[in-house]
């Protein structure tokens, strides 16, 4: 697998507490990462690290592209300007002597309706994309976008959403996203890191945590290994998930299930669905 980017050990220390604790994480080249974590897990102060806003205490960043793009926090612009001029200082930032992209960049986005506009009179959501739009700027390989949906109404979500997805399509572009929109999330990401209390709880390709999905049954029952037979013998799949607990692939029923333990000879204990969602998963992971 080729990474655009690798942290090794990040620390962060603000006072004493410790915001982000032996970070490490791989981002796959062209994949849509998702970071997942609750209010103050410490997504923020790890993208900022990585776009170079602030310094870790310990550990590296290994980053393989020249430049990055990113919206994090709110983003900055001149109040007085309209999004072209914006973009025109942003490029001059890059060092980029052709201006001939900000019209397509200011399309991409959506703000083209915008016209000459102050962006002191944009909305919440206009800005935005404005922050968006500065981040893709001389389309960078890698763009870092913190919760970019956020505020937007449901249209917006739905034109950034296929914006992210043609640009990593057409430009195999790489974007590390924070959300707390998992569903939105989960119809774009390739990838996703967990982080919860400045700890990287997990790291997972989509189609890992998605694998074999379909309902997902958790069976606690008297004689596992006799179970695990019949399922083998019903060409069912099955992970062993616990001392008398067994995750079954597959959409099973209760009364499925009784006949499958009744032929095994085992009783069911209890017996629950597993949420296969990324909210689900996410509960999970946190539920330990
Ligand atoms: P959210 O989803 O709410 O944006 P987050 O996952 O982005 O949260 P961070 O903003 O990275 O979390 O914050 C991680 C921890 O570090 C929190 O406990 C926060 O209070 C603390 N923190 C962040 N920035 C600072 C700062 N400048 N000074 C002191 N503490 C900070």
């Amino acid at each position: 697998m080729d990474y655009i980017l690798t942290t090794d050990l990040l620390v962060k220390r603000y006072g004493k507490h410790e915001a982000l604790k032996d970070v490490s994480i791989k981002v796959p080249k062209g994949s849509i990462f998702g970071l997942i974590g609750k209010n103050g897990a410490g997504k923020t102060t790890l993208m900022r690290i990585i776009s170079g806003l602030q310094e870790q205490n310990k550990g590296t960043v290994d980053i393989k592209c020249p430049v990055i793009g990113a919206l994090i926090d709110t983003p900055a612009y001149y109040r007085t300007l309209n999004a072209y001029d914006n973009l025109k200082i942003q490029f001059m930032n890059l060092g980029l002597t052709s201006y001939d992209d900000i019209p397509k960049i200011i399309e991409m986005v959506g703000l083209d309706i915008a016209g000459k506009k102050h962006v002191m009179s944009y909305s919440f959501g206009m800005r935005q994309r404005l922050g968006l739009a500065i981040a893709l700027c001389g389309f960078p390989d890698l763009v870092i976008l913190d919760e970019p949906v956020n505020g937007l109404d449901p249209q917006g979500i739905v034109s950034i959403r296929e914006l992210i997805l043609k640009i990593s399509k057409e430009r195999g572009t790489t974007f590390i996203i924070s959300s707390h929109l998992l569903d939105e999330l989960a119809r774009i990401a390739t990838d996703y890191a967990f982080i919860d209390n400045g700890v990287i709880i997990k790291q997972i390709r989509s189609e890992e945590m998605h694998s074999g999905s379909g309902r997902t049954v958790r069976a606690h029952v008297t004689d596992t290994s006799a179970l695990c037979k019949t399922l083998d013998d019903n060409n069912l799949e099955y992970e062993i998930t616990g001392d008398d607990e067994l995750t079954i692939t597959g959409d099973i029923t209760l009364s499925e299930l009784n006949m499958l333990t009744s032929e095994a000879g085992c009783e069911l204990i209890e017996f629950n669905y597993v949420d296969t969602s990324l909210e689900g998963y996410f509960i999970n992971l946190l539920e330990g």
